[in-house]
């Protein structure tokens, strides 16, 4: 049987946080993904809080990383750069007993065939930092909606396969860079128990995505037929209506 949880991403400022949590329990949510995209905005003292109230209404965390991150950048500052604001994310995430860290990985550059190792290096040597430190979290590099840039399904499989971090399989980036889902492949590419995905509805073109449009609830019957049946999922939520969309995702879980 797969357990299936959702939620939504976002989890606002930290003054409302206990009470976000309990509103997202209320309507059934069991996990919320804290969006540390422009900064980490919460404090070592204030992650022990959140994370008390979170274990009271059962709330799963997870963590999406700032997007200033390229583990493929020519120049080693940025890439520097990047690995302490994921690292700073895994400390915290640590504190807030959060199970995943998401991340985009970066860009393929100039030498696009030399991006997947660079990027593979990197998150071994973050892994080695997380080991150090006797952090339970995870890594989760994205799969990623465009097609120029590093994230397709097989090289985020790759990625979990060959360093044993774990992923986050993005469903609107894999439509929006395949233009369909082959929900056959993603389950040979990700044999792994737990499954961290984002779900959304997604505008694209040529080169990918544009735009997260609110879900349909036939798109969130389709996941649900597709999904693996032994698994654990958790589906975070990042349409712009995300609280309704989750609800309606709710209701339709069979
Ligand atoms: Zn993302």
């Amino acid at each position: 049987m797969t357990k299936i949880s959702i939620g939504p991403s976002g989890l606002g400022p930290v003054l409302s946080a206990k009470e976000v949590l309990k509103k997202y329990s209320k309507k059934g949510f069991g996990n919320c993904e804290i969006d540390f995209t422009y900064q980490v905005y919460i404090n070592s003292k204030q992650a022990e809080e959140i994370k008390k109230t979170s274990k009271k209404y059962k709330i799963k965390l997870s963590i999406h990383a700032p997007y200033f991150v390229n583990l493929n950048s020519e120049e080693k500052e940025k890439i520097e750069a990047s690995k302490k604001r994921i690292l700073k994310c895994c400390e915290i995430g640590e504190q807030l007993g959060a199970e995943v860290v998401v991340f985009h990985p970066g860009f393929y550059g100039k030498k696009r065939e030399e991006a997947y190792e660079n990027i593979k290096k990197e998150i071994a040597e973050m892994q080695k930092e997380i080991n150090k430190n006797n952090w339970k979290i995870k890594l989760a590099p994205e799969t990623m909606g465009k097609i120029n840039v590093f994230g397709s399904v097989e090289e985020i499989s790759n990625l979990a396969k060959e360093t044993g971090c774990s992923f986050c399989i993005d469903f609107a980036h894999v439509l929006a860079r395949d233009k369909k889902v082959d929900y056959e492949k993603i389950k040979k590419l990700f044999p792994q128990k737990e499954w961290h995905c984002h779900f959304s509805g997604i505008e694209y073109g040529e080169k990918g995505e544009r735009n997260h449009i609110n879900l349909k609830k036939e798109q969130w019957k389709e996941l649900f037929e597709n999904l693996p049946k032994d698994r654990e999922i958790t589906i975070v939520c990042e349409s712009p209506s995300r609280i309704e969309n989750c609800v309606e995702g709710l209701e339709n879980i069979k």
